[in-house]
């Protein structure tokens, strides 16, 4: 073994890392950050953290000291270039670090909306923990928010500009929110939970310009000829995983890094993890990007156990959670490819499941304020076991006995 120098510091950097240690390898770490914080917490940044006061160190994943005392060598930088026959990374800083494994943590940055002012200060994104220090120090001057995408994201910063007192309009172009990755059951609930608190969402539409009077954003104008009055503009349509770094490298990419079941690229001494990873996965058939915690934390540790000779295949199964307004939505599983939802729970009660199969297999489950329900799915899964339909929608049936 050697050197292991991860690119990227975020969930998958910052965890391999750790695990590493925690696995007792003992030689040189280099973690290359390109951003000016300690590693921290993604979620929070379109949540708690854009709702409260808390500084910025309330989201790090450990203090610095933690990085000295694990000889976790923290290094401000970016990775320009591989030079992958002499096992080298070039940082555009110009320095160079040599590698027994290299791994591509570098996650994804937002997909931007092409339309002219769409570079004004007005306009934001949410991606890095100075995007949500930029939104949190302007929304109290703003009044009318519009925000464009009504994906996790979006919706989720969509209610706390809601909470926070702002007029607030969201364009979808889809035909309901989430649509990509939640059951129409699941979307219609929130749509009307999200009109209850007073904001406006309107699907089946596109900002087609943004409007704005000497550098301050006036109003967004949408395909359907409407236009709505606007002093901030949100964009969450999505994001493209970095890849780049691979592909000049010569390395097979896709719609992200291709990497096999063991996380490996073509090259044996480079692996990809997280957001920027598209991975052969044989529990579910083909090749797969994922973009949550889980994944990134579960790939890294998956990851450290190989380089510290306990080699198996990545084959953790998905969760992932979104918390809007007052509502925790937590989804086990994949969802995708169902042609069966069953509803566990009443959804007037604002607590509710949809379990989504594919004939009598349970692909998975969306809970909406059922904490419980989440759990369960997620030990079912863990021992790779399923319930029927009709257990599924019977309150009388206790979910516990199948998992005795
Ligand atoms: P990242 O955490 O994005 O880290 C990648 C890092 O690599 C970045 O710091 C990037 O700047 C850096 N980098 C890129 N290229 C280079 C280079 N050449 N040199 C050096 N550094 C480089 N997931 C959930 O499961 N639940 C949630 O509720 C949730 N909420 C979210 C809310 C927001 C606002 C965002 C943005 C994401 C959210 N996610 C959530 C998704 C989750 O945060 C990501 O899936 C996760 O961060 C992926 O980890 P990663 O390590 O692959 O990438």
């Amino acid at each position: 073994s050697g050197p292991v120098i991860i690119v990227g510091a975020g969930h998958g950097g910052y965890q391999i890392a750790a695990s590493l240690r925690q696995a007792g390898f003992a030689e040189r770490i280099c973690l290359i950050n390109d951003e000016p914080h300690l590693p921290y917490q993604r979620p929070p940044l379109s949540k708690a953290y854009i709702k409260g006061s808390a500084g910025p160190e309330s989201l790090m994943f450990r203090p610095e000291k933690f990085y000295q005392d694990q000889s976790i060598e923290l290094i401000a930088g970016r990775a320009a270039s591989i030079d992958r026959a002499a096992r080298k990374v070039h940082l555009a800083s110009g320095e160079t670090l040599d590698y027994w494994h290299l791994v591509l943590a570098t996650g994804a940055r937002n997909r931007l909306l092409d339309l002219p002012n769409a570079n004004l200060p007005d306009v934001k994104y949410l991606r890095i923990l100075d995007d949500s220090e930029a939104l949190r120090a302007i929304m109290p001057s703003k009044t009318r928010a519009v925000i464009i995408g009504a994906g996790f994201i979006g919706l989720e910063f969509a209610a706390t500009a809601r909470i926070k007192g702002l007029e607030v309009d969201v364009l979808e172009l889809a035909p309901r929110v989430m649509a990509r990755a939640v059951t129409a059951e699941v979307s219609e609930y929130f749509q009307a939970r999200h009109r209850e608190a007073g904001i406006r969402i309107h699907l089946g539409v596109q900002a087609t310009s943004i409007e704005a009077e000497a550098g301050k954003v006036t109003g967004v104008s949408l395909s359907d000829g409407r236009h709505l009055p606007a002093d901030l503009v949100v964009v969450g349509v999505g994001v493209l995983p970095n890849i780049e770094l691979a592909a000049e490298a010569g390395l097979p990419v896709a719609a992200g890094i291709i990497v096999d079941e063991y996380l490996s690229t073509a090259d044996p001494n480079i692996s990809a993890i997280g957001d920027c990873a598209l991975f052969a996965s044989p529990r579910f058939g083909g090749s797969l990007r994922l973009e949550s915690v889980q994944n990134a934390t579960d790939q890294a540790r998956c990851l450290a156990a190989k380089l510290t000779g306990d080699k198996k295949p990545y084959d953790s199964h998905p969760w992932f959670w979104s918390d809007q307004g007052d509502d925790k939505l937590q989804i086990a599983g994949l969802t995708t490819g169902y042609d069966g939802v069953v509803l566990r729970g009443d959804p007037a009660k604002k607590a509710f499941s949809a379990f989504c199969y594919h004939g009598d297999k349970l692909l998975g489950i969306e809970s909406i304020n059922r904490a419980g329900d989440h759990m369960f799915g997620r030990r079912l899964q863990a021992m790779d076991r399923s319930i029927t339909p009709e257990q599924a929608a019977d309150e009388s049936f206790d979910l516990k006995s199948a998992l005795g």
